[in-house]
């Protein structure tokens, strides 16, 4: 059985006491590979190194950080379709959406934090005769980096990257559940020459390893991609110490669709809005919106190019919809379509696990993409974060019946508009609760910009300068010329 390590302090080691997890394929239901259990030792021994290595990684000048972080984007290109086979093995998502999606923008993660550093400039406030301010930022430390499952390496090096570029070290946790492409980063890391202990890669449980990161009393700060629940599990641990966090959690999306929007564009871009990545992405759309008097239009348009949706082996080039990442998330799914019918939803196509895909997927976790309508906007499976292949259909009328629909969910990370109205556009867009609004489009990322969520979605935002500042300490300084 092969078997996955831990990357401490430039090392590749098993976890300390020898314990090991199962990792399984979720297209094949089949255990593959093994992890290390890591625990507190493990978390103190990749302290210690990264701590040594802060010494001299946050006094390296900017240009020589910039090279490493280019040389690791570089590794990792070179490698592109070895990290997409192991992406699509280990999470069960197609290898076309690995390959075009994941793993490129794993390498843009490091390319434009890497370069971004060069182009910083910092901030001095002129008081006139009085003096002047200026601000230093400073790295912090250690930093934590926890990241969950659904797009793993894709969202690690969105926090590996802007905390090394600008002089940190780090502890890096992948979700237990999909491992693989880390520990291809951690061998990167290696062939590049990384300075040992710079980043620390540790595999385990998130209530073992995850848990003693967070409670590790000299790491200062935290960022952490997943779960509400654990979310606020993380917050009052990391209060403990008043840690410096970053929190990216779960949405409810909302779809608002106008009767003046471009429908074929809108049914083609919500589709995939709805089910890319098994519709395990924090940003896709789960609550449609559609005005009354072109919802039957919209369902019957959707409907059919959900049709085409349909689960198969993630290995087949031609494959649209994969594998649900791991049977407890499955079982959750599976979960929510039976509560959706005792609520009286009707399936309008979907709801159900697909016929044999191939004799290879027999035992995997496949659910149909799965649309439902005909629930109050308020039940639970209108209101409840479910992170799969499953949407709700909703007519409204007017546009404040709509807004109060879409900001009822104690969520708030994302939300699309379908109209050709500008004006409207905007006021609904001022007024929705959600840290990321697309106008006639879905998932269209500018690194620039900030990304995260409002309200159980999150606390701060990750992209850009915000990044930049997060892993930063600001120290304002006053220069008295009197
Ligand atoms: P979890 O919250 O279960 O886990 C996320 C990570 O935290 C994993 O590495 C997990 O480890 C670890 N973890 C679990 N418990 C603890 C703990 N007590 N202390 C420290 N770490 C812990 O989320 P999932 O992995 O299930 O991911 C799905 C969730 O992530 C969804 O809710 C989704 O909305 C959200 N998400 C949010 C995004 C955003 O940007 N806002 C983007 C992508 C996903 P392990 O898996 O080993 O238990």
């Amino acid at each position: 059985m092969e078997k996955i390590f831990n990357y401490i302090n430039g090392n590749f080691v098993a976890s300390v006491s020898d314990e090991w997890l199962d990792n399984y394929e979720p297209a094949t239901g089949q255990v593959y590979s093994q992890l290390p259990r890591s625990k507190e030792q493990d978390i103190e021994n990749a302290y210690s190194a990264a701590k040594k290595a802060f010494d001299s990684w946050s006094k390296l000048n900017t240009e020589d950080r910039s090279r490493y972080l280019l040389a690791i984007a570089d590794a990792i290109e070179k490698r592109l379709e070895e990290f997409a086979q192991a992406e699509s093995k280990d999470t069960g998502k197609p290898i076309r959406l690995a390959r075009s999606v994941d793993i490129p923008r794993a390498v843009a993660n490091f390319r434009f934090f890497a370069t971004a550093i060069l182009h910083a400039h910092d901030e001095a406030y002129d008081m006139g005769k009085i003096g002047f301010n200026y601000v230093k930022r400073k790295p912090i430390g250690v930093a934590g980096l926890i990241a969950p499952w659904n797009l793993p390496l894709y969202l690690l090096t969105w926090k590996i990257a802007p905390a090394l570029a600008v002089g940190n070290t780090a502890i890096a946790k992948p979700s237990e559940l999909t491992p693989y492409t880390a520990f291809l980063l951690a061998k990167v890391c290696e062939e590049v020459g990384l300075p040992k202990g710079v980043l620390n890669i540790v595999h385990g449980l998130g209530n073992e390893a995850g848990e003693a990161i967070v409670n590790h009393p000299h790491i200062p700060v935290i960022s952490f991609t997943g779960g509400t629940t654990t979310g606020k599990r993380i917050a009052q641990n990391a209060g403990k110490y008043l840690k410096k966090i970053s929190l990216e959690l779960g949405g409810k999306n909302p779809a608002i669709i106008f009767e003046d929007a471009d429908l074929q564009r809108c049914v083609e871009i919500s589709t995939r809005g709805a089910f890319n990545n098994q519709g395990q992405i924090c940003l896709c759309s789960s609550r449609f919106f559609i005005q009354k008097n072109i919802y039957d239009d919209f369902k019957n348009a959707f409907i059919q190019k959900v049709q085409t949706f349909m689960p198969n082996d993630p290995q087949l080039e031609s494959t649209a919809m994969g594998a649900i990442v791991s049977e407890a998330q499955f079982q959750k799914v599976l979960f929510y379509i039976e509560k959706a019918k005792k609520l009286g939803g009707k399936i309008l196509c979907g709801g159900k696990v697909p016929d044999a895909i191939n004799e290879r997927c027999a035992k995997g976790w496949f659910i149909e993409p799965t649309v439902i309508e005909n629930l109050d906007p308020y039940c639970a499976v209108n209101q409840e974060e479910i992170f799969g292949p499953v949407v709700t259909l909703t007519p409204f009328e007017t546009e404040n019946e709509v807004l109060e629909y879409a900001n009822s969910v104690p969520y708030g990370l994302s939300a699309v508009i379908w109209t050709q109205n500008l004006k409207r556009a905007h006021l609904l867009a001022d007024q929705l609760e959600a840290g990321i609004i697309w106008v006639n489009n879905w998932m269209v990322r500018d690194l620039r910009t900030p990304f995260g969520g409002m309200k159980e979605s999150g606390i701060g935002r990750e992209g850009g300068v915000e990044a930049l500042h997060f892993y930063t300490e600001s120290k304002n300084i006053f220069i008295g010329l009197l």
